[in-house]
This record gives structure tokens, C-alpha cells and sequence, in this order.
């Protein structure tokens, strides 16, 4: 898809409608605004699993490391 705004090329819809929230938000109709929020709101849904993920994996392996140490030091 291409932004009609600026030519900008952008492969992903979400991408698309994430682009035309960021740079052009003050042109959009109410319609392509919704749109935008919608894509904005899952992105941020996306990226706090993630976060939350990570951060359970270096707790995870933070405590395997100490075990294995607590068994090599006995
Ligand atoms: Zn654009």
C-alpha cells in the first residue's frame, strides 16, 4: 500500500494505517482516525506481551543460573 498523503510505500496493512495515525493524523476522516487508534491500541497490546515475556524469561533464567551454581558450589 502507498501513503496518498506522502507516496510512502508500506507492505503491511497495520503499517499503513499506523503510518497515516503518525505523520498525517490531522487530514484523516474520523473513519481512518478510529482505524488508526484500533491498530495503535493493538501495537501497544503486542509489545507489552512481549515485554512481560522477556522479562519472564530473564527471571527464569536468573534463577536457573542460581541453581546451577547452588549445585556446582555444594
Ligand atoms: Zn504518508
Amino acid at each position: 500500500m502507498t501513503c496518498p498523503y506522502c507516496g510512502f510505500d508500506l507492505p503491511e496493512e497495520t503499517q499503513y494505517r499506523l503510518h497515516l495515525g503518525l505523520e498525517h493524523y490531522g487530514r484523516l476522516d474520523e473513519a481512518e482516525q478510529e482505524g488508526f487508534k484500533e491498530s495503535y491500541r493493538s501495537e501497544n497490546d503486542a509489545l507489552d506481551r512481549f515485554r512481560i515475556i522477556a522479562l519472564g524469561g530473564l527471571v527464569l533464567l536468573y534463577f536457573g543460573f542460581l541453581v546451577v551454581y547452588a549445585l556446582l558450589a555444594a
